[in-house]
Formats: C-alpha cells, structure tokens, sequence
C-alpha cells in the first residue's frame, strides 16, 4: 500500500502516522521527493481501513497494490482449484452444466425435467426450494419438501444437486445437498458467508445484483477464511440501466475473475437475461470467455412455471444449449 502525503505533512505528524504503523505491524518505507513525501506500507495490509487513512489531514492519496483477498488470490495459488461434486469435478479443464427449473414445484415436475437434462448434457440438477422472491405473496418455495425431492430427482438420474439457502439455521436440511447455492441477495449475507466456512460441502457464490469483482471475492474470503475453500464463483448479470434485458451480463468477468482468483467460475446466463431466447448466445458466450460452467433455468411448461417463467429453456431447446455448448468447449480446448 502506497500513502502520498500533503506537502504541509509535518516531521511529527510522519514520525506519528509511523508509529501508528508500525504498530500495527507494518514496515514503513518514506521516500521524499521534492514537494511530496511517500510513505511505502510493507506487510499485511489487509486490515488497514484505507478510507480511514485517506481521511486523515496530512495524506494527499493512498492506493493498495495488493488486493485484500489472500485466500481467493491466484497470487498465492497460481493453480486453478478444481471442486469435487461427488464423482465429477468443475474447475481447471472440467466443465459442467448445470440445469433444472427454477423451483421446484411439484414430483411429476422436478422429476420430468430431471430426466430429461440429464439425457441431453446436463450433469448437475438445480432446483429452488428456498426462493428469495421480491414480493411476499410470490411463491415462496416447497422449502423442506423441495429438497426431499430434488434428493428423489437425485437417486432416479444419478446427479449431484445445487440449491440455495437463505438461513443458516437450515443448515441441517442441506445435509444431503451436493451443491448449497448463496443467492445473488445473500452474497453480503457475511453471516451465513461465515457459516458456511465452517463446513466443507462445495458452495456455488452468486455474484450480487450490483456488486463489483472484488466485493465478490472478498465475499468468497469470508467463506475460505473460515477454512473452506470449495467455492465455484457465478457471474449471474448485474443492475444496470438498460431495461431489455432483466440484468447485463457482465461477460468480462469471466476471464477478469480467472486472472484474479483460482476458484472456478460459472456463469448463469438465465437471470442475467430473463429472457430464453438470449440464453443460448449468452451460454454459448459464456463458454467461449473460458467460464468453467453453466447453470440454466428449465421447464417442462414454461408459461405455467411459478416462477422465472419467461427465462426458462423447454427440454427441447435446453437440449439445443447444451449441444452448442458442447461445441464451443471443443472448439477452445482443441
Ligand atoms: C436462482 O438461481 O434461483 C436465483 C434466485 O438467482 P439469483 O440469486 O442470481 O437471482
Ligand atoms: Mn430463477
């Protein structure tokens, strides 16, 4: 971290911002120019409150050159981590895709759109059971009984499942999840971030509504600093603007994210969307910025789907994603 001070910056008030420093374990290098003086903070400065230090009288600007994410830094583990969900693996050279409905809504339902995924590509099952609806009085999930059966859909068709919570008191009901997703609302939920560091099951981290890279990873932090370290990051569109489409998906995250971090990245071209006909450009886009994955909203009867209606793929057409998909993934790592 570099601090550039005011030239009216005087000799006691460096030798006390120093010493303020160096107690907080910092080596502090001054170099003096001819009208600014500069100090150089060696060390860790993950904890050093950089607003606070910029508020202060005497300092002109200050600037991190390292980030404050350790854990999630692919400076400190150049290798890209590769996450098991029960025999398959996503991360480094393994790529999945992940379909199913928005909720879950019924057995015939889940079960129906399970099957059929699962024959046309898709390896892991999602499926709401706890959903964060904007209104009260939407559908508000099967919640316990949903994910009884997701595990149903899970035993029939032999694919790991991801679905999301919003308490960490229901922990004990993800027992058997595969996948536990923290929604795009709870990605600053650092309460439940912390809750899930205590356990080892892979998390999949939505990147927040309008949340930049950096607040995501320091959110993924939270989860490793507890010490678990199976997260899959997803790039899921943020607020902007434009209005045509339900978010803006933010495809230069994807390759972004990979140069910063080793976790592996998703990519959710359905919300970031709302709308089924730009999901298969945008999967197909995801795939070829170099996303480790794809998740993707499916219903046997979309119009009558409640919830994500409009966004949601029929099997017919989730099947034409995943082919495409497919065949960008062998176009880039031929
Ligand atoms: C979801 O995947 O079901 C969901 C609610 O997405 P997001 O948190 O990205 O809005
Ligand atoms: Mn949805």
């Amino acid at each position: 971290m570099i601090a550039v001070l005011k030239p009216s910056a005087t000799k006691e008030q460096i030798d006390s911002l120093t010493a303020w420093l160096e107690e907080r374990g910092l080596a502090v290098h001054v170099s003096k120019g001819e009208t600014y003086t500069v100090l150089g903070l060696i060390g860790d400065t993950s904890k050093i409150d950089t607003e606070l230090l910029g508020s202060l009288e005497m300092i002109d600007s200050v600037k991190r050159i390292s980030e404050p994410f350790k854990n999630a830094n692919r400076k400190f583990h150049p290798d890209d981590s590769v996450i098991e969900v029960g025999n398959l693996k996503i991360g480094g050279h393994d790529f999945q895709i992940i379909a199913g409905p928005c909720s879950v809504e019924s057995h015939d339902q889940i079960l129906s759109i399970a099957k059929s995924v699962h024959a046309s590509g898709a390896s892991i099952l999602r499926g709401g059971a706890f959903k964060p609806r904007t209104s009260p009085y939407d559908f508000q999930g099967m919640r316990a009984d949903g994910i009884d059966l997701l595990l149903e859909a899970k035993k029939q068709t032999g694919m790991p499942i991801v679905t999301e919570i919003m308490n960490a008191n229901h922990l004990p009901m993800f027992e058997q999840v595969d996948i536990i997703q923290v929604g795009a609302r709870n990605m600053q939920n650092f309460e439940l971030l912390k809750e899930l560091g205590m356990i080892r099951k892979p998390i999949l981290l939505k990147r927040g509504l309008a949340n930049t890279l950096q607040e995501l990873l320091m959110s993924a932090e939270y989860i490793m600093a507890g010490g678990n370290r199976n997260i899959i990051l997803c790039e899921r569109g943020i607020r902007t603007f434009e209005t045509f489409t339900r978010n803006t998906l933010d495809l230069s995250a994807i390759p972004l994210l990979r140069e910063l971090t080793h976790l592996p990245v998703a990519v959710d071209p359905s919300h970031a969307t709302g709308t089924a006909r730009l999901v298969l450009p945008m999967a197909m886009a995801a795939a070829a910025a170099g996303a480790h994955g794809v998740m993707i909203e499916v219903h046997n009867d979309p119009a009558k789907a409640l919830c994500d209606g409009a966004q949601s793929l029929t099997p017919e057409q989730f099947a034409e994603v995943s082919e495409k998909v497919r065949r960008i993934r062998e176009v880039i790592t031929s």
